[in-house]
């Protein structure tokens, strides 16, 4: 059982003078993942790694999996701690490492890469690399060196303590949440909204979620499914502040006074102005949606065009240029699809024309919106001031 992980990370190494704080941030998402999992734990940021201790018995396979959701992993190393690292004892230690490890059987090739981070150790790195690598070569019949093509790879890293690890399992990347602002997620039952959040946060921005509901003609499932993917999400985003605007009244007097084929546009251009008003109370600086180029007939290029022309903030639309497939692939990874395929009826679905317009014009829009008289800003005013925010933790 190992007590150490050693982990790299990706961009996050190269971010000159502000390099803290993205180590502080990686360091405080690491301590969130592993708060879920049983055990107990020490986080520590050490030159350019983070080092997580393990202080008492933990699920190996937990450990792992909650890494693997942290954003800004480029690798986790199980690795052997030698607190004393005197050539001999380390040479000793090593060699029991690789003998339980790999035993004396099977063939191997391998080689040694070394890294000091303690520059007053006796012997700088390629002296290290070549001495264990002969080191092994004597005491092992079964390993024979290779430095391009290696079956094993063994890492000695030199710091007050020295760590041995040979496996490096691949983290997720992208940046640690928490360094990059936040975003409004309009977050709905479907499949490319989950995986728009789950995008976007992978560079480091924090999510806050609005689910626009429509109660009767939604029911309590619909939004206990999408209260199920951001629960999903969550895995990877951390928490997440899930406001659900009662939309209904908004909707109906939409449909009731605009022609029917512009329903879907009207309903979203409010639905985009209602998240950017919630974006703004909320500290967030841009809104995020799941928007695909001519995936239904809201999404051609003149109706996002027009949906658009309502949001003075910056829109993120990372699948937009996605096939459906590609969308679903990321959905399946991320845990999300099963949830976003149940069968629950969705807002837009309720209410959608027979024949929406494809290509609808901004000018046109704008003049069936004027008819919309004052009532409409009573009931916007109500839906904000109804706002039910649910924390996702
Ligand atoms: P999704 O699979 O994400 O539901 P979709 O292909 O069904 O997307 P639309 O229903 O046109 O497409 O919605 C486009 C985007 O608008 C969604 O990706 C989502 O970001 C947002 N959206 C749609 N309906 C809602 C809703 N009820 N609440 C919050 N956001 C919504
Ligand atoms: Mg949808």
């Amino acid at each position: 059982m190992y007590k150490t992980f050693l982990v790299k990370y990706s961009e996050i190494g190269v971010k000159g003078k502000n390099r803290y704080i993205f180590e502080n941030a990686l360091r405080d998402q690491i301590i969130r993942a592993l708060d879920k999992v049983e055990g107990e734990f020490e986080v520590i940021k050490e030159q350019g790694r983070i080092l997580i201790e393990s202080l008492s018995d933990y699920d190996y396979d937990e450990v792992i999996d909650a890494l693997c959701h942290v954003f800004g992993i480029a690798g986790i190393c199980p690795a052997l701690r030698i607190d004393n690292n005197e050539w001999d004892n380390l040479t000793s230690e090593v060699k029991a490492y690789v003998e339980k490890v790999y035993g004396r059987e099977k063939k191997y090739t391998f080689k040694v890469e070394a890294k000091r981070g303690y520059k007053d150790y006796p012997k700088n790195s390629p002296q290290i690399c070549a001495d264990m690598g002969e080191f092994l070569l004597n005491n092992f019949d079964n390993l024979t060196v290779d430095v391009h093509n290696p079956d094993i790879r063994i890492d000695v890293e030199i710091r007050n303590s020295a760590y041995v690890y040979s496996q490096v399992i691949k983290g997720e990347g992208g940046m640690p949440i928490g360094t990059s602002g936040r975003a409004m997620l309009l977050l709905s039952g479907g499949i490319d909204s989950p995986v728009a959040g789950y995008m976007i946060a992978k560079r480091g921005v924090k999510i806050d979620a609005v689910y626009f509901h429509a109660p009767p003609y939604t029911s309590e499932r619909a939004k206990n499914k999408v209260i199920e993917l951001a629960n999903i999400i969550s895995k990877y985003t951390g928490p997440i502040d899930l406001h659900v605007v009662n939309f209904t009244d908004i909707q109906m007097y939409i449909y009731d006074k605009c022609p029917h084929e512009e329903l879907t546009i009207i309903m979203r251009r409010y639905m985009m102005k209602i998240a950017q008003d919630l974006a703004v109370k909320n500290g967030c600086m841009s809104l995020i949606t799941g928007e695909s180029i001519g995936q239904v007939a809201s999404q051609t290029m003149q109706s996002l065009a027009c949906t658009n022309a309502v949001c003075t903030m910056p829109v993120f639309r990372p699948v937009i240029s996605f096939d459906k497939q590609d969308i679903v692939d990321i959905s399946q990874k991320i845990g999300a699809f099963e949830t976003s395929i149940l069968p629950y009826e969705d807002c837009c679905t309720t209410f959608v024309a027979k024949h929406p317009v494809t290509k609808p014009s901004l000018k046109q829009i704008e003049k069936s919106e004027k008819k919309l008289s004052e009532d409409i800003d009573r009931l916007y005013e109500e839906a904000l001031k109804t706002v039910e925010t649910i924390l996702i933790r």
